[in-house]
């Protein structure tokens, strides 16, 4: 029977090959989709460990939330993060698709921008997703633009559903399933949780 040792050294071995044959170096875009919970704060979190090695960071939220969210509080004030909340609320709370359609494309706008800006590295596209689901946003302008990116730019999108096209591009994709919620027990969203 193989000793713990040596499966140890043997799993190391494999680990140690694949660490030395991923040597490029270059910006990734990150697609993380699903139901469960914890997609945009895991892209505010990836965004936070960037801009602790200096990076520089923007942040565009395509829906406002009912909420502002915690990490807006605590962000906005970096000076190597810029933060913008657009969008109004929900559309099943606004109904008014005109104004959805030119919130979308506002934004839209706005990220394009900083996809031609060499100097941000780290940017974050929050529930983009959702733009492509209700057609507010045209894809594949969206697709040139990231592929057209600076090369050392790292993009992170948040979304339920992504669309294929979008997945093809990718470079991470992270599905986050839904196998359990507090809020289907009875506990309300609450500060520092959900937002
Ligand atoms: P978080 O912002 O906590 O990382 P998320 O970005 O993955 O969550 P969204 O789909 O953006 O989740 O949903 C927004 C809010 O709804 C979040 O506050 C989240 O906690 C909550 N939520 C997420 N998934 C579920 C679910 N399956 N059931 C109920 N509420 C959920
Ligand atoms: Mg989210």
């Amino acid at each position: 029977m193989k000793s713990h040792q040596d499966r140890m050294a043997r799993k190391k071995a494999v680990m140690d090959e694949r660490i030395a044959k991923a040597t490029e170096e270059r910006g990734v875009l990150i697609l993380l989709k699903g139901n469960g919970k914890g997609k945009s704060s895991s892209a505010f979190g990836t965004m936070a460990r960037a801009v602790g090695h200096g990076q520089r960071a923007a942040v565009i939220q395509f829906i406002k939330g009912r909420k502002e969210t915690g990490e807006h509080k605590l962000f906005r004030e970096h000076e190597r993060i810029d933060w913008h909340v657009m969008g109004h609320g929900f559309t099943w709370e606004t109904q008014d698709k005109d104004q959805d359609i030119a919130a979308a494309e506002k934004a839209w706008a706005l990220a394009e921008r900083y996809l031609k800006d060499p100097s941000y590295d780290f940017l974050v596209f929050d529930e983009m997703a959702y733009m492509f689901k209700y057609k507010y946003l045209a894809l594949q302008p969206v697709i040139d633009a990231l592929q057209a990116r600076p090369a050392h730019q790292h993009v992170m999108i948040t979304g339920r559903r992504m669309p294929e096209d979008l997945e093809a591009i990718a470079d991470t994709i992270s599905n986050i399933m839904d196998e359990r919620h507090a809020f289907r027990l009875g506990v309300k969203a609450q500060a520092g949780i959900e937002f």
